[in-house]
């Protein structure tokens, strides 16, 4: 199968390349605008081969979406180019309401096209499966406040975004519907807590509090750092992204998560554990890592609790994360520690020379 995905060289969309370049025979097509947040240097070279192109392409750019179908003629779309920093979109909600509710509906449309033009086999089997996010849902009920069972997200919790991120993945996610409903576009829909692992962009909480501590900056938390979020190791979910695209039912939407809820403030804790046991030698001045962590203002409409009832995906095509909280942790340090070249070019932005333009 030819599989083309967008957002191919985003910290997701990158451990999908990897998984399908590395577990199956699949040709991946990578469509990626390369923003700030696009890194080619996430996919190691031996896997850039005979089995996957690159096409720098925006996904709000018809013309050049039309011109990637036509010579590539995929058999699945894998749709994960997005704005997705939380913080960004309330800074500047613009960006994100181009790329994740235009772009969206740009590639839907260059999809729509050249699946009404296929025919037989390639037609009835096609595939756009989109990947979105559980704070779409809003949040759940915090333990600190309720004494009752907790709720958890399913796939038929209503809707209730909260930040401009969120507000604008589920406009997406609506438009994916309606595409599905009233042209027959074959869709599927994927709903995910929060990624951690490897390749993950510095600005984000865990690659972010790992590079501060080892260079003996602060630690910031938000608010008193009680905000729980359901931890879902990068890996695993491109395992089920894959399982969801090439078996998937049309039509239908699952949720994927890790059975990981924690607090921010045990997620830093944890690192900070890890750190202590894996880097003993600290940075000058710093008696234990935990003395970085430093409560900040909290953000605005910050939601509470996230967490996945991610039974139906375990049900009905059979998959499990293998990681737990601990193991994925640990692996996720440790990989930060053996790979300083990739985040030290991410810091000091050289690796955004592949960008058209601007490589020599
Ligand atoms: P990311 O920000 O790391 O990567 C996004 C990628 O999309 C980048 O490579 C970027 O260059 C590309 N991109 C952005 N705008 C584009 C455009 N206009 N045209 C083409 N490419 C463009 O994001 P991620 O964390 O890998 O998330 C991938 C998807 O998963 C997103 O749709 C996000 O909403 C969703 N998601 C992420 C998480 C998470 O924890 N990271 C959780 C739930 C859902």
């Amino acid at each position: 199968m030819k599989i083309l995905v967008t957002g191919g060289a985003g910290f997701i969309g990158s451990a999908v390349v990897r998984y399908l370049q590395s577990h199956t025979q699949h040709y991946v097509v990578n469509l990626d605008k390369l923003t700030y947040a696009g890194n080619l240097e996430s996919i190691p070279e031996s896997l850039q081969n005979e089995h996957y192109s690159f096409e720098q392409v925006d996904i709000c750019d018809a013309v050049a979406l039309d011109k990637v179908f036509n010579i590539h003629q995929p058999d699945v779309v894998m749709h994960l180019a997005a704005e997705s920093h939380v913080d960004r979109s309330i800074d500047g909600p613009g960006d994100f309401i181009q790329t994740n509710v235009v772009g969206t509906y740009t590639l839907l449309e260059a999809s729509r096209k050249y699946w009404m033009r296929l025919s037989g086999d390639k037609k009835s089997t096609f595939r756009f499966h989109h990947i979105s996010t559980d704070e779409v849902y809003g949040d759940l009920p915090h333990p600190d406040e309720v004494e009752d069972e907790l709720p958890l997200f399913t796939e038929t919790t209503p809707y209730a975004p909260s930040s401009p991120y969120s507000a604008s993945k589920a406009s997406s996610d609506h438009l994916v519907r309606a595409w599905l409903r009233t042209y027959g576009l074959p869709t599927v829909v994927t709903n995910c807590s929060n990624n951690y692992g490897p390749y993950h962009f510095p600005e984000k909480l865990i690659p972010h509090v790992i590079l501060n501590a080892l260079s003996g900056k602060n630690l910031p938390v938000y608010g008193d750092g009680s905000q729980i979020r359901d931890w879902l190791y990068v890996e695993d979910h491109a395992r089920a992204l894959v399982k969801v695209a090439t078996e998937g039912k049309v039509g239908e939407t699952y949720n994927i998560g890790g059975h990981n809820e924690k607090r921010n403030i045990e997620v830093v804790k944890t690192i900070c554990a890890l750190l202590e046991e894996l880097v003993p030698a600290k940075p000058q001045g710093v008696n234990a890592y935990e003395d970085l962590i430093t409560y900040v203002k909290d953000r605005p409409g910050h939601d509470v609790r996230y967490a996945i009832d991610a039974n139906k995906i375990a049900h009905d095509l059979g998959w499990e994360p293998e990681e737990t909280f601990e193991t994925g942790m640990r692996k996720t340090v440790q990989w930060y520690l053996d790979n300083p070249e990739w985040w030290q070019r991410v810091l000091s932005g050289d690796y955004q020379l592949h960008r058209i333009g601007e490589n020599a």
